[in-house]
């Protein structure tokens, strides 16, 4: 059993630096969290504080329903795997995922055994007389996790563990912590900058900007419903299109084009007729049709789709640049004008930024 509870949370550090402002949390035990948004958000902080590196500077956390906010790291029975491994280098895989064990004075045969399980689960049982410098990026980070594994605590906490391997390792590694956390049912935080991380690992993902939570959720919920144009613009690989339009009875109104609302969109901006929101809409929501013309500035080939890059009217601006997806392989040259249509649009209040709901 591991829930966690993170309740009001802040951190301001000696400089005077706020890292993180009211962060709340509840973590059900099993649960997969990740907590993504860009660097200095304040992911690693909040990461820290749950291990105990970082004093809270204001807020309660609690492990089972027990208040552990000044209990010491040692004693909070979490594992933390970071970006660094910081394995030893002289000493063999097998001594390196033993260390914790045999500085506590554990019974050697248990850890033994306890060492071999979790090699197994890794797949590092040929590896075990290797020293790091022999091994992988993508094994030594492996190791990282079997130091944590064999310690069996409450909850394994990740900070960008991923971030020292080259893109393919990434994705098995990521494939990896996957079946671990499916095996081992355990409690597990994960920090992120990594939109695709978040959306392929996480149970609920954490979305932060500048100390501040913007959003937690499914990563469906994220991707489909972003609570305001923070993780809207955050979420999703390319990024959401935005444009300010003007609100109209039965229809949005931009500088290059106009676009009739459907009743439900009509319902849903009722309060904003005559006033600006902002439209979004996600790249992979556009396809040919027929309510804007675009003309192309690139066409990338990704095999099954087609990223057309491109603006609306004469000029090529912010407020008019457009990045769509396109199903299938498209030829388009530069200077083509190709005609879209948006086939799910997001509204956003201009003034606060949230998702107009
Ligand atoms: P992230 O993990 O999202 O990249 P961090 O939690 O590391 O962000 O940092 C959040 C903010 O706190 C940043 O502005 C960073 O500069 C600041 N910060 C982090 N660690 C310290 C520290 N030890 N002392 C002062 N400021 C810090």
């Amino acid at each position: 059993m591991a829930n966690i509870s993170l309740q009001h949370l802040d951190k301001i550090y000696d400089n005077k630096v706020q890292a993180v402002y009211d962060f709340n949390l509840e973590v059900k035990d099993g649960e997969f969290i990740v907590l993504v948004g860009p660097s200095g958000c304040g992911k690693s902080t909040t990461l820290r504080m749950i291990a105990g590196l970082e004093d809270i500077t204001a807020g309660k956390l609690l492990l089972d329903g027990e208040d552990i906010t000044a209990t010491p790291p040692k004693d909070r029975d979490m594992a933390m795997v970071f970006q660094n491994y910081a394995l030893y280098g002289h000493m063999t895989v097998y001594e390196n995922m033993a260390f914790s064990l045999t500085l506590r004075k554990e019974d050697p045969n248990l850890i033994h055994q306890k060492v071999m399980a979790a090699a197994e689960i890794l797949h590092l049982t040929d590896q075990l007389n290797k020293k790091p410098k022999q091994l992988s990026g993508g094994q030594r980070q492996r190791v990282a996790m079997g130091r944590a594994i064999v310690r069996n605590p409450k909850v394994f906490l990740f900070d960008e563990p991923l971030s020292n391997l080259d893109a393919k390792l990434r994705g098995a590694t990521r494939r990896e912590i996957l079946l671990l956390h499916k095996r081992m049912k355990a409690t597990m935080l994960y920090v992120t900058h990594d939109q695709t991380e978040a959306l392929t690992l996480a149970d609920r993902i954490v979305c932060m900007s500048m100390g501040h939570v913007q959003q937690i959720g499914t990563p469906l919920e994220l991707y489909d419903t972003p609570a305001n144009l923070f993780v809207a613009s955050f979420i999703g690989l390319p990024p959401m299109n935005f444009f300010k339009v003007q609100v109209e009875e039965n229809r949005v109104c931009h500088p290059l084009f106009s676009m009739q609302l459907t009743p439900e969109e009509q319902q849903l901006l009722k309060k904003y007729i005559g006033q600006e929101v902002t439209l979004g809409v996600r790249p992979e929501n556009i396809a040919e049709g027929d309510e804007i013309s675009m003309k192309v500035v690139s066409n990338e080939n990704l095999g099954m789709s087609t990223l057309v890059h491109g603006y609306l009217g004469d000029v090529r601006t912010s407020d008019s640049s457009l990045t769509c997806k396109l199903r299938g392989w498209c030829d388009y040259r530069s200077g083509d004008v190709v005609k879209l249509s948006f086939e799910k649009r997001h509204f956003f209040d201009s003034q606060t930024t949230a998702a107009i709901r």
